[in-house]
């Protein structure tokens, strides 16, 4: 069986730990600590394949950092998470995204799926559905609005990372 690792990257707070937990364990986390960093297995079937995913679901560190460097080294595919409630958050998200080519660098595509979380929170939303669709667009990456509370499009995020990391890395 194939086996491919994710990072789960962002700014604190924007959800990362509750859409890794719906995906992994199908509950919503309430309040989970945000300091607590925890990789999570799964084995995935995904158009008939069977394949073994490792999610490492950082704890948002907000800075440029030599921990972030150690886990983009080791990824093959990356969740870049922001709030679509918090539009600040996205900033963390281009940096992150820049850090990754910058480390990765190459010719090769770098698997990344960019997720807006929170969008059953309507009221608080401060992020359009144009501005980040020109946004992504310009980055020339797949884009979800997720909820991990309504389980709104979580699967959709890690089936198309493992099908570019499928895409990316094949087998020999
Ligand atoms: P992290 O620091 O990025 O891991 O963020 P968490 O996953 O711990 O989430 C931060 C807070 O946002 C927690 O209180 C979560 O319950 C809440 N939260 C996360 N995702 C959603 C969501 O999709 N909808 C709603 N309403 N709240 C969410
Ligand atoms: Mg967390």
């Amino acid at each position: 069986m194939r086996e491919f690792n994710a990072v789960v990257l962002g700014a604190g707070g924007v959800g990362k730990s509750a859409l890794t937990c719906r995906f992994i364990r199908n509950v919503f986390l309430e309040g989970y600590d945000p300091t607590i960093e925890e990789a999570y297995r799964r084995i995935v079937e995904i158009d008939g394949q069977m394949s073994q995913l490792e999610i490492l679901d950082t704890a948002g560190a907000e800075q440029f950092t030599a921990i972030n460097e150690f886990y983009i080294k080791s990824g093959m595919g990356f969740i870049l998470v922001f709030s679509l409630t918090q539009e600040s958050t996205l900033r963390e998200v281009d940096n992150l995204r820049q850090q990754i080519y910058r480390i990765k660098g190459g010719p090769d595509p770098i698997p990344i799926v960019v997720v807006g979380t929170k969008s059953d929170l309507t009221a608080e939303r401060e992020v359009q559905r144009a501005t980040i669709e020109k946004l992504v667009n310009h980055w020339g990456l797949p884009f979800y609005e997720t909820s991990a509370k309504k389980n709104w499009h979580v699967t959709d995020v890690f089936e198309n990372l493992v099908r570019q990391m499928r895409e990316r890395y094949p087998e020999d």
